[in-house]
C-alpha cells in the first residue's frame, strides 16, 4: 500500500506551554484502518487536528501524499482545496460541526462549496441520505435532532464531499448501544469501500471489532507503541501500564471476583 500521511518528529503545545504531542512519528497507508488510543489528555484529538490541518506542529512536519502540510501550502489554492476535499473530519461533538437550518441544507453545503452544480449537489445529498438510512430526517431542523441523529447527519455532511480519508474523533462517544453498532458497521463498510479511516477511541471493544492498526499515546504525549489490534489487545500488562484497563472487583452470588477489565476483551465469566 502507498503511504498517504506521514508525521515526522511532530511536536505541539497549546500556547507554547501546554504540551500535547511530543516527537510523533507515524506513517499511514492509503486504505488503512488506523486507530489512536491513549488515556484522557494524551493528545488523541490534538493529533487528529494536526492530521486535518486545523493546527500546525511547533516543529516537525506532516506530509500528505508527500507534500508538507503547512500554513503556507494550505494557502496554495490548488493544494489547500485538494487537501480539504480529500480529508473529512468528524468531530466528537456533532454540535461543533452542524450549522445549517435543516438536515438537507447541511448535506448540500459541502458539494456546493466544491462548486458542483445544484442538481449534482442534490443528487449527492439524496444518495447520502439513503446510504445512511436517514431520509426521514431530510427536512428536519438540525437543533431538534437526538445525539445519535446529529452524529449521523455530521457524518453524512462529510460523506457528501466524498473524501478519501476520514478522521473520526471518538466515533462511539455519547451514543446508545444500537447507534454504536450502526457506526461500527458504517466504519467497516466505508473502509471496505476503500476509504482510509483514522479514528480515536477509548473503547477497546471497538478496536477488537474493527481490527485497525493501533498507535498508543502515552501520558507524556509520546507515541509509546504501534501494532496490530490483537498484538495490543492481548498485552494485558501493557494496557494496565497505559491506564487503558483497570482492576474490577465484583460479585457473582457469594463469590467475589477480582480481575482486570476492559469492558469487553478480558471480561469472560
Ligand atoms: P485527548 O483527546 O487524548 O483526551 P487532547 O488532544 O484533547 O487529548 O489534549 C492533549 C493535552 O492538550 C491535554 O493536556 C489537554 O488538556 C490539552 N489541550 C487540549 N486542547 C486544548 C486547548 N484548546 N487549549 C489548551 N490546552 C488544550
Ligand atoms: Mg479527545
Amino acid at each position: 500500500m502507498d503511504e498517504i500521511i506521514s508525521l515526522k518528529h511532530v511536536n505541539y503545545s497549546y500556547f507554547g506551554k501546554i504540551p500535547a504531542l511530543s516527537d510523533i512519528n507515524l506513517s499511514i497507508k492509503k486504505g488503512e484502518m488506523f486507530c489512536i488510543i491513549g488515556q484522557n489528555g494524551s493528545g488523541k484529538s490534538t493529533l487528529l487536528h494536526i492530521l486535518n490541518g486545523l493546527i500546525f506542529p511547533d516543529s516537525g512536519e506532516t506530509l500528505f501524499n508527500g507534500t508538507p502540510v503547512t500554513e503556507k501550502s494550505m494557502r496554495d489554492t490548488n493544494f489547500g482545496s485538494q487537501f480539504r476535499q480529500k480529508i473529512g473530519y468528524i468531530f466528537q461533538n456533532p454540535d461543533v460541526q452542524l450549522f445549517c437550518p435543516t438536515v438537507f441544507d447541511e448535506l448540500l453545503f459541502a458539494p456546493l462549496q466544491l462548486n458542483l452544480p445544484l442538481e449534482t449537489a442534490r443528487e449527492r445529498a439524496e444518495q447520502t441520505l439513503l446510504f445512511l438510512d436517514i431520509g426521514y430526517l431530510k427536512e428536519r431542523p438540525v437543533y431538534l435532532l437526538s445525539g445519535g441523529e446529529k452524529k449521523k447527519v455530521a457524518i453524512a455532511s462529510i460523506l457528501t464531499m466524498n473524501p478519501e480519508v476520514l478522521l473520526v474523533d471518538e466515533p462511539l462517544a455519547n451514543l446508545d448501544p444500537k447507534t454504536q453498532t450502526f457506526f461500527t458497521g458504517l466504519l467497516l463498510e466505508l473502509n471496505r469501500a476503500g476509504k482510509t479511516i483514522i479514528f480515536t477511541t477509548h473503547h477497546l471493544d471497538l478496536v477488537d471489532h474493527l481490527q485497525p492498526r493501533v498507535a498508543v499515546l502515552s501520558e507524556e504525549h509520546t507515541l509509546r507503541k504501534t501494532g496490530t489490534a490483537s498484538g495490543i489487545l492481548n498485552d494485558e500488562e501493557f494496557l494496565i501500564s497505559m491506564n487503558l484497563i483497570h482492576e474490577h472487583v465484583h460479585k457473582h452470588g457469594e463469590e467475589v471476583h477480582k480481575h482486570y477489565h476492559s469492558h469487553y476483551v478480558f471480561h469472560k465469566h
